[in-house]
């Protein structure tokens, strides 16, 4: 029987370990992406699921959760890709909706694009059924004025405070399918506009059935550098194992750009790869016929 499964990140980063509570709600998107794949539906289908939980649950830096800008507005980025015939769909900068991963799936499924931004994503969102939705939780603003009050030099602040709640997810179906897929709220206290790595096809994404998938987290600014995503898909194919692949290229992250990031990978066999160069990242996995497996990812 061919493995499918499913492998999900609850973003890397933080300076304190991620409560039982995240992790557990991480392991929770996988189970209920699994049960999908188990049913027979598609490695696009889990994906979207286990995303649009995590945008749902305010803990995490997507849907919901987002973090504000520099001008206190939210604005989302994300991404989904399937692996048969390499179609992709993205979001970017997306004002007042629910769960923008859906968007992002829409404009895959619905549009000859790959990419909308803007107030244009969040009309073709809402065109096409998606529920709009106020991100500013009460915890996002406090967060927002405590560290608008902060004297930092920018790149320092955000390096101390970039993403490391963002959401991703990749799958492999039944029939051998893959699909990638990040959602996020972006870095906190950005220039208001600011897009990172999670709507770049190559760069926060990339699946190739033929392959496998990736899904990185982490500083977008320095990922987009390194086309992460992709760059582990070219040395998963010439043999590296997901776990191998995601170790060469964060080695390579760490030393061109000194940045820090993590990635979740599955290829064509069903193996799992989780990689981080952050002291922390909440991540969970479930492949056929074994159980969840989840972890805060401490090094
Ligand atoms: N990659 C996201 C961004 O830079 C943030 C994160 O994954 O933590 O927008």
């Amino acid at each position: 029987m061919r493995a499918f499964g499913i492998v999900a990140d609850g973003g890397a980063g933080g300076r304190r370990r991620p409560s039982r509570r995240r992790v557990m709600a991480v392991a929770k998107s996988v189970e209920l992406g699994y049960c999908l794949l188990e049913e027979g539906k598609s490695a696009v289908d889990a994906v979207e699921a286990a995303i649009v939980f995590l945008e749902d649950y305010p803990d995490f830096n997507a849907g919901t959760g987002s973090r504000l800008q520099l001008d206190g507005v939210p604005r989302m980025d994300a991404s989904i890709m399937e692996g048969d015939r390499l179609r992709a769909g993205a979001v970017a900068a997306v004002e007042n909706i629910k769960n923008p991963i859906r968007a992002a799936r829409a404009v895959m499924e619905r549009t000859e694009h790959v990419m909308l931004v803007g107030e244009g994503a969040r009309r073709f969102a809402v065109a096409s059924g998606i529920e709009e939705g106020e991100v500013r939780t009460a915890r996002r603003i406090e967060e927002w004025k405590r560290n608008l009050c902060k004297e930092h030099k920018h790149r320092q602040l955000l390096e101390s405070i970039y993403g490391c709640e963002t959401v991703g997810a990749v799958a492999i179906d039944r029939q051998g399918q893959v699909a990638s897929g990040c959602s996020t709220g972006g870095a906190l206290f950005v220039l208001p506009g600011r897009v990172g790595d999670t709507p770049i096809v190559g760069a926060g994404i990339y699946a190739d059935s033929s392959i496998g998938g990736v899904s990185a987290t982490g500083l977008g600014e320095d990922i987009v550098r390194v086309v992460l995503s992709k760059s582990v898909l070219e040395l998963m194919e010439k043999g590296s194992s997901p776990r191998m692949a995601l170790r060469m290229v964060m080695n390579r992250l760490e030393k061109v750009t000194g940045g820090r990031a993590g990635a979740i990978a599955i290829d064509g066999r069903g193996r799992v790869g989780v990689w981080h160069n952050t002291e922390f990242m909440s991540y969970a996995y479930r492949m056929s016929g074994r159980k969840v497996k989840m972890g805060a990812g401490v090094k």
